[in-house]
């Protein structure tokens, strides 16, 4: 079998170019004789691969000199817990529910300080963002959290909030380097880096400077940002291959024209297939339409039978992972930056025949 397109919401598809190139240096890199993986990190060559991936990071999302990134590990779910343990003073931080992630970043949270909820996409699945309004929102709150793009319901910020002094900390794992995001107008943004930067292992933070170094006492060693940002991410033993497939995923977008270009060709995917979605008389996307992510699109037919055939005959003619969260059922089509035009023009025709035939 050839390669399919894949459409999973994480981990999920990468550029074949950097698939490729990390197939050729698998066995030796660089002339090292060994790969990436055998490699110490305390090494000139795996030196030149961190700081080779931070420097194109900080070019293509042109992060403010006063930001710090770190390459950590857990995943994003294990900064629900860093966040607060981190960022919390007075202890009250503010969280917008636009989905299970921001749910279990305020659930982690309320176990180190005090969570006002401000709003809630809950009554209607999530499938809106909340009109935020600031007289809910706490002044004295240490930062405000939002789920930036949320995954599983297929929501996105279109418009930040007016939180004045108090910093935005915004889960940005599934619309990392689909869009311009000027990063000067949060405190961090953070990301797992499974959904639109490499493979799993590795999770991007990106943070202003006077945010680190006021962790509270008893925090762990390794949940201190304090801690990794001294040690250039390299208190430990970090992922090291994650961070390798990273850095060319950075090339391989640089090379295409960075995240504008990026941005005009996830703009033109997600048209084609939401157009097609407002067209059909059996697909229609859940979520309403002024707060349509670019990268998640979830859709359904009337019908749970309908659906399971579709998913099914779908996969056999190559588009896999289109089953929809099970709290939303139907379908997902994940387009994230490494899907092409042509896999959302091919999924698009094989709805329509679908359609027709049923
Ligand atoms: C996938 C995802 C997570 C969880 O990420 P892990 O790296 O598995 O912990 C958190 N937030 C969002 C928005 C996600 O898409």
């Amino acid at each position: 079998m050839g390669r399919v397109f894949n459409f999973s919401a994480g981990p999920s598809m990468l550029p074949e170019a950097v698939l490729k190139k990390a197939a050729a240096d698998m066995l030796d890199y660089n002339g090292c004789g060994m790969s990436v993986m055998e490699m110490s990190h305390r090494t000139p060559e795996y030196e030149a691969i961190i700081n080779g991936a931070e420097a194109l990071l900080r070019e293509l999302m042109n992060i403010p000199d006063n930001y710090k990134v770190l390459f950590l590990q857990g995943g994003a779910s294990s900064q629900f817990a860093m966040i607060p343990l981190n960022l919390l003073k007075t202890g009250k931080a503010d969280y917008v529910i636009t989905g299970q992630w921001s749910k279990k970043a305020a659930q982690e949270a309320e176990k180190y300080g005090t969570v006002n909820r401000v709003a809630s996409s809950a009554d209607k699945t999530f499938s809106y963002i909340p009109k935020l309004d600031p007289a809910t929102f706490d002044p004295e709150a240490d930062y405000f959290h939002i789920t930036f793009n949320n995954t599983i319901y297929g929501t996105r910020y279109t418009k930040l909030p007016d939180t004045g002094n108090v910093p935005i900390v915004a889960d940005i794992s599934s619309n990392a380097l689909s869009e311009p995001i000027d990063v000067s107008k949060f405190g961090m943004l953070y990301a797992g880096a499974q959904k639109n930067m490499g493979p799993a292992g590795v999770t991007v933070v990106i943070i202003r400077e006077d945010l680190i170094g006021h962790a509270k006492e008893g925090t762990p060693t390794m949940f201190d940002y304090q801690i990794h940002a001294d040690n250039g991410s390299m208190y430990n033993t970090p992922p090291t291959y994650a961070i390798y497939i990273l850095k060319m995923v950075l090339e391989w977008l640089k090379e295409l024209g960075g995240i504008d270009a990026m941005h005009e060709i996830n703009k033109k995917k997600a048209a084609i297939l939401y157009d097609f979605l407002d067209s059909s008389k059996m697909f229609r996307g859940t979520v309403v339409k002024e707060d349509r992510s670019l990268m998640n699109v979830p859709f359904v037919t009337d019908s749970d039978e309908l659906n399971a055939k579709f998913i099914k005959e779908a996969k056999a003619a190559g588009f896999v992972n289109l089953k929809g969260h099970r709290t939303v059922g139907g379908m997902r089509a994940s387009i994230y930056n490494a899907m092409p035009v042509e896999g959302v023009e091919a999924l698009v025709a094989f709805m329509k025949e679908f359609e027709k035939n049923n």
